[in-house]
Parts: C-alpha cells; sequence; structure tokens
C-alpha cells in the first residue's frame, strides 16, 4: 500500500544529500576502504564533538553497543539493573545475556522512568541503572546521577532514541558511565542499515570497548581477549558524516511539527506528549506518541485515512512469555501500553502533510 502520509521517508531523505552520497560511495569504492578506516575515526570524532565527550566508539548496531557495554563493566550473574519495562527489547537483552537481571520501575507520562522510584529498588546486589531515553526525551538525570554516586552504581544510558536530547543543558550519553545509540533508519540519525555507536569520558573503558569490538584485539593478531565481530563500517560511517552536518536542522523541524501537533490537537480529548521545551528538557521527537482510550479504533481509522501509524510497544516487556522476565504489574505501564500511537514524524513532512493528519485527528473525534 502506498501511504499517502507514511511514517517516515528516507527515500526523501536521500535526495536532500544525494550529490554528496554518492560521491562518497565511489570514492569508498575505489579505495576499497571498508573495515576500521578513515571514515570511521573521522565519524567518532566528529560525534564526540557533537556530545561533548572524551571517545566516542562505533560499532554494529544499538544492540551491540548495549552489550558491549554491560560485558565491558562487568554486569553479570548475581547482579541486578534497575530498568524500565516500556522499551525495545534489546534494552533488557543487554542485561539477561549477561546473566543478571532486570529489576523494573514503573514509567511517568512521558513514558520515562519514573526516577523517584529507583531508590527502593535498589538493593546491595544492584549494580547499575539503566535510564532509557524514550521517544527522543531524556529522563530526569539529575536525580539519577545522585543515586549512583550515593550508592556507588553505574548509569548506563540506553540513549538509542535520544541522540541530541537534553537535559538541563547536558547531552544524553554523556551522563552516565556509557551512552548507547543507535543508527537504524527509524533514528534521529541513521545509516544505510544497521548501525551503532558508544559515548564514554573513561578512557579505560573506551580501550576496553574497542577491542572486544574488534576480535579481542588492539594490535592485530595479538588476542587480549574473546570479543566480537562488532565494528561500524567504514561506508556506514561515510554516510553518517555527511548527514550529521543536517542533524540540528532536521531535530529543530521534528520539533517544529511536534509544536503543531501539541497546539492544533490540544483540544482533542487525545493526551499528547510533554510540550518541547528549551529549559530543562530539550526533546528530539524520534518519535511523537499520542494516547487515546480509543486507541485500537483511532489506529484504523488513520490507517483508513492513509496515515501510517504505529502501536509501538503496545504490551510492557515482562507480558511475554518467552522472556521468562519476573510477573509484575506496573499500572502506569500498562494504562499507555494500552493508549499508544505513533504519529508521522520526519523532517520532510511539509506543512499540507501536518494538516492532513490533525484533520484526520479532528475528523475522527467528531465522529
Ligand atoms: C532501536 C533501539 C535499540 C536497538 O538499536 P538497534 O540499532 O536497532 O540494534 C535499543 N534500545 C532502544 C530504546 C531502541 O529504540
Amino acid at each position: 500500500m502506498k501511504w499517502k502520509i507514511p511514517y517516515i521517508d528516507l527515500g526523501e531523505q536521500f535526495k536532500k544529500h544525494k550529490t554528496e552520497l554518492v560521491s562518497e560511495f565511489e570514492r569508498i569504492m575505489n579505495n576499497g576502504d571498508f573495515i576500521l578506516r578513515n571514515d570511521v575515526k573521522k565519524f567518532e570524532e566528529n560525534m564526540a564533538d557533537y556530545l561533548r565527550v572524551k571517545h566516542v566508539i562505533g560499532v554494529n548496531s544499538g544492540t551491540d553497543a548495549l552489550y558491549l557495554s554491560t560485558e565491558a563493566l562487568g554486569i553479570g550473574h548475581g547482579n541486578e539493573v534497575i530498568t524500565t519495562a516500556h522499551s525495545f527489547v534489546a534494552t533488557l537483552a543487554s542485561i539477561t545475556r549477561m546473566g543478571a537481571k532486570p529489576v523494573f520501575v514503573d514509567i511517568c507520562d512521558d513514558f520515562n522512568m519514573g526516577v523517584e522510584k529507583v531508590e527502593e529498588k535498589i538493593t546491595e546486589r544492584t549494580k547499575a541503572i539503566m535510564p532509557v531515553h524514550l521517544n527522543g526525551r531524556a529522563c530526569k538525570m539529575s536525580v539519577l546521577d545522585e543515586l549512583a554516586r550515593k550508592y556507588n552504581i553505574l548509569i548506563i544510558e540506553d540513549a538509542a532514541q535520544a541522540l541530541g536530547a537534553e537535559y538541563l543543558g547536558k547531552k544524553v550519553g554523556s551522563y552516565g558511565k556509557v551512552g548507547c545509540f543507535s543508527l537504524h533508519p527509524l533514528k534521529s540519525l541513521s545509516c544505510a542499515g544497521d548501525g551503532g555507536f558508544i559515548s564514554t569520558n573513561d578512557d579505560k573503558l573506551a580501550e576496553k570497548l574497542r577491542i572486544l569490538r574488534d576480535h579481542g584485539q588492539k594490535i592485530k593478531e595479538e588476542f587480549l581477549c574473546f570479543g566480537y565481530n562488532s565494528r561500524l563500517d567504514n561506508l556506514q560511517a561515510a554516510i553518517l558524516n555527511v548527514k550529521l552536518r543536517g542533524l540540528e536542522e532536521n531535530i529543530n523541524r521534528k520539533r517544529a511539527i511536534a509544536r503543531r501537533y501539541n497546539e492544533e490537537l490540544s483540544l482533542t480529548p487525545l493526551v499528547l506528549p510533554p510540550a518541547p521545551s528549551n529549559g530543562d528538557h530539550f526533546d528530539t521527537y524520534n518519535s511523537y506518541v499520542i494516547r487515546s482510550e480509543n486507541r485500537d479504533e483511532l489506529y484504523k481509522y488513520l490507517r483508513v485515512s492513509g496515515i501510517e501509524v504505529f502501536m509501538h510497544m503496545a504490551k510492557p516487556l515482562y507480558n511475554y512469555p518467552g522472556l521468562n522476565l519476573d510477573k509484575t504489574r506496573l499500572p502506569m505501564n500498562e494504562k499507555i501500553c494500552r493508549e499508544v500511537l505513533s504519529l508521522p514524524i520526519y523532517p520532510e513532512m511539509n506543512e499540507e502533510q501536518i494538516s492532513y493528519v490533525i484533520n484526520s485527528l479532528h475528523k475522527f473525534f467528531r465522529k
């Protein structure tokens, strides 16, 4: 089906950078520069500058960014990691794969971890807190920072959805021991397939992560440990270096679209995401997620109207039997799962398309 308004339009995005990207492709294909070459190094430097951190390590995916981080930090059997059940499955996989146990706190109405409920979950087994900056909005990091210091525990930020987001003037990914980012096509900055990276200010940890992503080698054929093949491709890095220059503009465009949604939908029965602010929260709107008590009906209505909407994370992760997580009940998490609907939001969306989405929502409630 050809959507009247697709959820995201990567073809339009390509058009903007076509000349530059095609010439980068030719350069790299001609030189055969594919694995850990200069474009990866440049991307890591560019991204470290952007986030204002000491180190960025390019890896295969956001999932690998999380796996390598939990492994490098020694998260393992007997450890607990405090996190949220309202996230993508990879967040929890990076904890359980290392043999540790995720401990859940309920979320708030901005979809993020209720930070004031974290302290009561801390035990002597707690090794880390893993906040997820969902939909491009930062968690309240000041509270977590304080807890991490007080109890001497680590913070691992799952910032996969929140590149560029800030809390109190500091970018996400620069608060914790590590920040884990994804470059998947549905994220604010994306390459041509899978990709990810890790940010940290810790020199030793950065070196360990570089070794882990490249088969345990620091120097070729000198294996210091068993590692992984989890390198960010040089071709992907070159694409990212071009697209990174347009990131801020794209984020600002998405914030402008969110502002229109917030203003023009304010009189509907919908619960809208918190308004963007420049003071405490600088949101990037990786997704624009509305809540409705008639969610299932609204979902069908909008799709029939040609608008590609999604019910992302419509079930708490502890309710998937195959994941074998402890049974629990988190009332806000469950309520939000029943109500969420993600609307199209992408920089290339024009005013007419935004109006069509807004008018369709008004029509639904006038029926
Ligand atoms: C996308 C995402 C990931 C995983 O990233 P990939 O690059 O797809 O592996 C992890 N956590 C969250 C919250 C995500 O949204």
